[in-house]
């Protein structure tokens, strides 16, 4: 009988318990008096203040900026999981509803409510972790929950925009030293990069110190080649911030300074945020999807009237994937149309061909036909040995 007089709990408790008011006042348990301990959470659920003023302190001096959240929490006290499965079982209560859950809703109210933050499931900003333990964390401020700590991890930012690249040489992504893999050698001034300019770096060189994140990721709506230029409008791209602590960043002010650092090499247009899903759309080429490119198309032995006619009509290529990018992507024939190719002759040797094509055709090869693993090529259909001497990208079109 002794046993059953010290067994009461806090009324947090008991209104998860007993959600039922009926229930609830003919339920056969005590609510805690002064100086007494919760049997279920041993009072952790009525430290909510603390708890929430230890996580303003964590937000304070981590000095992170965000609108939405989602709550985690994790219980590592052996201690107090035994004793909540003890207390459950006497209640006989099976519930879903416990004390991780409670504690998650109580202080993720508080922080809604009085930081004036929105709780967001889909794509939070932040996810506020409380990690609560049987021992104190070291240098806690608040010593009446010096066993509860707070983490804060921060969800990537994703910007999205179109870039243009004015001069060769640059590749899009960051590249590795081929001499150090990027651990930083002589070879590379110990910047463990192959390439000192690249279109991710140039950017992410103005995103991360505007965002304080700590690394990028750069998906393009596919690539050119280093010693190809990007013209028009741009190629779009979703640049991937990891960590940020500041979101709501200018994006005009942003803009400014990346194209005034980049000193036109390269610029970039029509920032906005966007999401995770954006990724997959600008990556993925639907049929609405198109290239258009300029190139210059060098002849051995010169070109005639009668090659430009053929040239102009070419329109379904079969192109097994070239040698050069063969380590990179799987060895398969791919069928890709051109819908409009116009030649314009520069001299005897020389003519600059306009190419509106569906994404994925590989201009370089659609010239030199690459050793005959491009059917038909300019190369083929003239019976004359081209190459691809200068390239560039006029649009890449993809679909709002
Ligand atoms: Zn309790
Ligand atoms: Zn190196």
């Amino acid at each position: 009988m002794k046993e059953e007089d010290d067994f009461a709990i806090c009324h947090k408790c008991r209104s998860r318990i007993y959600k039922n008011p009926e229930k609830r006042r003919s339920a056969d348990v005590r609510l805690i008096r002064d100086n007494e301990h919760c049997s279920i959470c041993n009072n952790l659920l009525l430290m909510e203040d603390a708890i929430f003023a230890l996580v303003k302190h964590k937000i304070r001096i981590l000095d992170v900026d965000f609108d939405s959240f989602i709550m985690a929490c994790q219980i590592n006290s052996k201690k107090l999981l035994k004793q909540e499965k003890k207390a459950y079982k006497r209640l006989k209560y099976n519930g879903r509803d416990d004390i991780n859950h409670h504690l998650k809703r109580d202080i993720g109210v508080l922080i809604a409510k009085k930081m004036n933050k929105k709780i967001e499931f889909q794509h939070p900003d932040v996810v506020i972790m409380l990690k609560i333990k049987d021992s104190p964390f070291n240098n806690s401020p608040y010593p009446e929950v010096s066993n509860v700590n707070v983490f804060i991890d921060t969800n990537p930012l994703f910007i999205e925009g179109k870039y243009r690249k004015m001069m060769r040489g640059i590749p899009q992504t960051k590249w590795p030293c081929s001499h150090c893999k990027g651990r930083g050698c002589e070879e590379c001034n110990n910047t463990g990069q192959q390439y000192q300019d690249t279109v991710e770096g140039l950017i992410a060189g103005q995103v991360l110190p505007m965002t304080k994140g700590n690394d990028t990721k750069f998906h393009g709506s596919g690539r050119e080649d280093i010693d190809v230029l990007m013209l028009g409008d741009g190629r779009p791209f979703v640049m991937e911030v990891k960590h940020p602590f500041r979101r709501n960043i200018d994006l005009k002010f942003l803009r400014r300074l990346i194209n005034s650092h980049c000193d036109g090499k390269i610029e970039v247009n029509d920032l906005k945020f966007t999401d995770r899903e954006r990724i997959g759309s600008i990556k993925n080429s639907s049929t609405e999807s198109y290239k258009i490119y300029r190139a210059i198309a060098t002849f051995d032995r010169g070109v005639t009237s009668e090659d430009i006619r053929k040239i102009e009509n070419l329109h379904i290529i079969n192109q097994r994937t070239p040698i050069r990018v063969q380590r990179r992507r799987a060895d398969l024939v791919r069928t890709r149309s051109i819908d409009k190719i116009e030649a314009e002759r520069i001299d005897s040797k020389n003519i600059i061909l306009t190419i509106k094509c569906q994404g994925g055709l590989y201009i370089k090869e659609l010239i030199s036909g690459d050793d005959g693993r491009t059917i038909p090529s300019v190369s083929g259909i003239t019976n004359k040995k081209a190459i691809c001497s200068q390239l560039d990208v006029l649009k890449v079109h993809i679909p709002e």
